[in-house]
């Protein structure tokens, strides 16, 4: 039996595994938090996005930063991501200081994000977006790749290929490779920039709204995949999310921020039972229904 309901094939889970995992926290406690953001701050003319907001990510963990539309979400995860600098405060990847880092050197360094509007080669196929991910994993990338022996050549292109088709079939695309990515369902348009951000081998993934703009249905599988990419990689995943209702089901632990400022932190539960973090969602009234 599964533990959970499934968008693809998965390893079995039984007693072996629980051990495993019980073994592998005891070790993650030990080692402390993979991500650590501390006392971040960034203003643009007038407004301050964020005010001296800390949280440390888990190794393995779903950590959901959620709040309402302006709560500055977007902008920690561009902090996180190296699109903005912050004034003050820093961040922290494993012991590395990602603060003052560009784009490119905090992808280099295992961090691998999402867009919340999708960004895929339209007119490319599924597989050809995926080997997009792969590209600084080849030892010279492919143009180079091509003038070398094509033997070598050849079959690095292929080892790559078949993890595509690996990491494809894991999120639920198998049989949509040859598909052009701007033909497919929205949720799976959402699948394939996930997938892409998985082809990187990423050590820390990160998702803004990964659930924008789906039905209930398609927030339910999404829901599922974030889970699976937790247990099957064992790699924190920092999730930005407008939908309460998506974390509380699978998040390990919730920041909640409200006008750049952080209310609340803890457990999905704790978080909900907030009353300064009811406050903060009743004001935006889509918690409920008389508001
Ligand atoms: P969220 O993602 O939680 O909806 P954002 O991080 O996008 O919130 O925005 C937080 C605040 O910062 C908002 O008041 C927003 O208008 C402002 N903001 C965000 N990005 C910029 C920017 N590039 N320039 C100016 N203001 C911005
Ligand atoms: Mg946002």
């Amino acid at each position: 039996m599964t533990r959970r309901g499934s968008v693809h094939e998965r390893g079995t889970t039984g007693p072996q595994d629980a051990q495993l995992e019980g073994e592998r926290s005891e070790r993650e406690q030990a080692a402390g938090p993979a991500l650590t953001v501390e006392a971040v701050t960034v203003r643009f003319a007038g407004v301050t996005a964020l005010d001296g907001v800390s949280f440390a990510v888990a190794p393995a963990a779903i950590h959901a930063v959620i709040g309402p539309n302006g709560a500055g979400k977007s902008t920690m995860f561009n902090v996180v991501s190296g699109a903005y600098r912050p004034v003050s405060g820093s961040v922290w990847f494993r012991g590395t200081d990602l603060t003052r880092r560009r784009p490119h050197e905090i992808a280099g360094l295992g961090v691998a994000r999402t867009f919340q509007n999708i960004a895929l080669l339209a007119g490319e196929t599924v597989e050809e977006n995926l080997m997009l991910g792969r590209h600084h994993l080849t030892r010279t990338g492919f143009v180079t790749a091509a003038l070398r022996l094509p033997t070598a050549a050849g079959r690095e292109e292929r080892a790559h290929r078949a993890r595509v088709r690996e990491i494809a079939a894991f999120v639920g695309l198998g049989d949509k490779l040859g598909a052009a990515a701007g033909e497919l369902s929205y949720g799976d348009q959402k699948r394939v920039e996930i997938a892409r951000a998985l082809c990187v081998e990423p050590d820390l993934l990160l998702l803004d709204e990964p659930a924008a703009g789906m039905n209930a249905h398609e927030t339910a599988v999404m829901a599922h995949l974030v889970r699976d990419i937790r247990d099957a990689l064992q790699i924190p995943v920092l999730l930005v999310e407008h939908d309460m209702g998506l974390v509380m089901g699978i998040a390990d632990r919730v920041t909640v921020l409200d006008f750049g400022r952080r209310i609340a932190d803890g457990t999905p539960a704790a978080v909900q039972r907030d009353p300064e973090v009811q406050r903060a969602y009743l004001g935006t009234g889509e918690e409920s229904e008389n508001s």
